[in-house]
């Protein structure tokens, strides 16, 4: 497949936000190894709020539902993981308008939203937050922007989890796992393991619509 509709669009926003409410628990559980165990729940939050605002409204563009994903998750979230969450969608909503999202257009949002989120909390990548599965895996779209997007967004979530990965290695520089100095290193970081499930959804959502023709 190589571009989804905006219908399509939304409705591979809708299963992404199924699977990251599904997730809450887990996600909890890693950031109360080095955080404070809420994590899930803003996502949990978050993504309530988008599937809300996605499954009650029609768009004509691909702007239009990165910059709804992007206000509804930045206002039901609240806090600083809801800035650098829901800028990840918002960075890219006033790109020059899109109407089919293919692997270019996608990888153009991404690194859109990857400044963004840069932009506000200044993480670079080792620092051991969602920047480090978030980064490869934009460069990993931009690296397969020929390719189709199931093939594109493959490589996109492998690199991701390879970054989820690495955090392990990384002594935490922002967010409540900083203060743990040293004893951040050998936990996974929360926001990084969300930002793999995102690719991964979006994945799995293109993949059964290829094989299982859903709608
Ligand atoms: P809080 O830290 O307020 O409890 P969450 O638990 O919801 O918020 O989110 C924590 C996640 O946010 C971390 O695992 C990390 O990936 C991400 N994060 C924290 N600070 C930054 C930052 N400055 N830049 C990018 N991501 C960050
Ligand atoms: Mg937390």
């Amino acid at each position: 497949m190589d571009h989804l509709s905006v219908d399509d669009t939304q409705k591979m926003f809708i299963y992404v936000s199924n699977q990251l409410i599904e997730s809450k628990e887990r996600l909890c559980e890693i950031d109360g190894k080095i955080g404070d165990g809420d994590h899930g729940f803003g996502i949990e939050r978050g993504f309530l709020a988008v599937k809300e605002k996605l499954s009650c409204h029609s768009y004509e563009t691909i702007n239009q539902i990165f910059k709804d994903i992007g206000m509804v998750m930045l206002r039901s979230m609240g806090g600083a993981s809801g800035v650098i969450f829901s800028s990840m969608f918002l960075g890219g909503s006033s790109l020059p308008v899109v109407e089919k999202l293919d692997t270019e257009s996608l990888a153009l949002f991404m690194r859109e939203g990857l400044e963004k989120v840069k932009a506000q909390g200044k993480a670079k990548l080792g620092d051991k937050t969602m920047v480090d599965a978030y980064e490869p895996a934009v460069i990993a779209l931009e690296e397969n922007k020929l390719s189709g997007l199931e093939a594109a967004l493959k490589q996109a979530l492998l690199a991701a989890e390879d970054g989820v990965n690495n955090t392990k290695q990384y002594q935490a520089k922002y967010g409540r796992a900083k203060f743990l100095f040293e004893r951040s290193i050998g936990e996974q970081d929360a926001g990084a393991t969300t930002v793999s499930l995102i690719f991964k959804a979006m994945h799995d959502y293109i993949s059964a619509k290829l094989t299982l023709k859903i709608d």
